[in-house]
């Protein structure tokens, strides 16, 4: 079988965990620079997958390739994923920097490179002069910029990013939406995005797959989901809306 040239190719993966079915034969393609959104309840599979993607997860069977190249048996600092994860995972006892650099320090770049590298990413979210703050003295916001500029330290040409918003208040969460699509427009980057929030899919995405009980049960634009005539989409989520 080919290699899709570009973007994101989920090829039949499957996992699971004892005789539970965590994931089953999921497949999906995912556009460079498409913003998709991986929706679902509870316990359907999406952190699953995403941690597949970034070679956390090991799938039984299946594949992964990203821009024509075979990820499967890639260590997942080897895979050039940006990867915000759903609590955001800083290191409490570093500062900003320190937390933000800790990529580049991982894959060895250079130190030379650090300062110009550290200041582009502190601009992009909005956090110059935060830099030597301690991570315990930031809001939740702020927080989650830490983690998204981490995320992005490396120029990743793909970033996932699994519920990034769901442990800020409504208010918030609604600006950082917005931020984080004018940053998608910015950076051409590929995002997969994690969510239970249907109106967030809904107002974020290129495109929406909706997962549960471990499969795609549904991969459409926002607009073709809404208007569905055998709306499982809608059916699945009523009584979940936030
Ligand atoms: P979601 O992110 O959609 O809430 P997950 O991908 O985290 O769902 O989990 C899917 C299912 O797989 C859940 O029922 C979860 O309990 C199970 N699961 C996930 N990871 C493990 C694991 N390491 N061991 C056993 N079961 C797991
Ligand atoms: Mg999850």
């Amino acid at each position: 079988t080919g290699a899709a040239p570009d973007g994101v190719s989920i090829r039949a993966v499957s996992k699971r965990y004892g005789t539970f079915t965590a994931l089953d034969t999921v497949s999906l393609d995912v556009r460079k620079g498409e913003f998709l959104s991986i929706l679902g309840p509870s316990g359907s599979g999406k952190s699953t997958l995403l941690g597949m993607l970034g070679g956390f997860v090991r799938p039984d069977s299946g594949s992964l390739w990203i821009d024509g190249r075979d990820v499967t048996r890639d260590a997942p600092h080897k895979r050039n994923i940006g990867i915000v994860f759903q609590n955001y995972a800083l290191f409490p006892h570093l500062n900003v920097a320190d937390n933000i650099l800790f990529p580049l320090r991982a894959r060895g770049v250079p130190k030379i490179f650090w300062p110009e590298r550290l200041r582009a990413a502190l601009d992009m979210v909005e956090l110059s002069g935060f830099a030597h703050r301690r991570i315990t003295e930031l809001s939740g916001g702020q927080r989650q910029r830490v983690a998204l500029a981490r995320a992005m330290i490396f120029e990743p040409a793909l970033i996932l990013m699994d519920e990034p918003l769901s442990a800020l208040d409504k208010q918030l969460r609604e600006t950082m939406q917005i931020e984080l699509k004018h940053l998608h427009a910015r950076l051409a980057a590929t995002i997969i995005y994690v969510t239970h929030d249907q109106r967030e899919a809904l107002t974020m995405s290129d495109r929406i797959a909706v997962m549960n009980k471990g499969r795609i049960v549904q991969l459409d634009t926002p607009i073709g989901l809404h208007d569905a005539p055998d709306n499982a989409f809608v059916a699945g989520f009523i009584g979940e809306a936030t």
